[in-house]
């Protein structure tokens, strides 16, 4: 896949590392097939770079990305997490990470490290994925929208959000029980 139409963020940037293989339990669609995917993503998720990365970087961004799947899963059955998911994370998030600067027009700039900004910004997703994972307060879900399943943190004032990004899947959803509604009523 080229392009980054496919990417999606939900506002947590550990899960949404794990977005980028989307339709995992009915169509598998891998959208980081190529290192520029990976750079594409950086780019977009967490500081604008043009730095390159390459295969070995991408197989590595995977194998994290699969760690924090994993560990989340199991925090969302109320598990352990796996010793070789939190070893993946664990070592990711003690690498340096992305730092934070004062923009002119005062706004906050995250600057990736220059001498290695894609294993920087994977730094900063495992970072995400330690608080995430330890916060344990029963709001890490799995998205319940048709074919969907991905993973979601909400953290919305009522916390009983039950779709990954309700503009999506929540719409999807509301749209299909309507359709059921008018299609029940007419044929009642
Ligand atoms: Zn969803």
């Amino acid at each position: 896949m080229s392009g980054d139409e496919g990417f999606r963020f939900g506002g947590r940037l550990a899960l949404d590392l794990t977005w980028t293989l989307r339709y995992r339990t009915v169509a598998p669609t891998e959208l980081l097939v190529d290192p520029s995917d990976l750079a594409r993503w950086v780019a977009r998720a967490v500081a604008p770079t043009s730095a390159v990365a390459d295969p070995a970087l991408l197989a590595e961004a995977i194998r994290l990305r699969e760690a924090i799947h994993a560990a989340a899963h199991a925090v969302v059955a109320g598990d352990p997490v796996p010793r070789a998911s939190r070893t993946v994370v664990n070592r990711w998030a003690t690498r340096p990470g992305p730092t934070r600067r004062l923009a002119p027009d005062g706004s906050a700039r995250v600057v990736l490290p220059a001498g290695a900004p894609i294993a920087g910004a994977l730094a900063a997703v495992a970072a995400d994925a330690v608080d995430l994972l330890a916060t344990r307060d029963g709001r890490l879900r799995v998205c319940t929208g048709p074919g969907c399943s991905l993973l979601f943190h909400d953290a919305s004032p009522p916390g009983r959000r039950r779709w990954c990004a309700a503009e999506r899947c929540g719409n999807r959803v509301n749209l299909r029980a309507r359709r059921d509604r008018i299609a029940n009523r007419g044929g009642a």
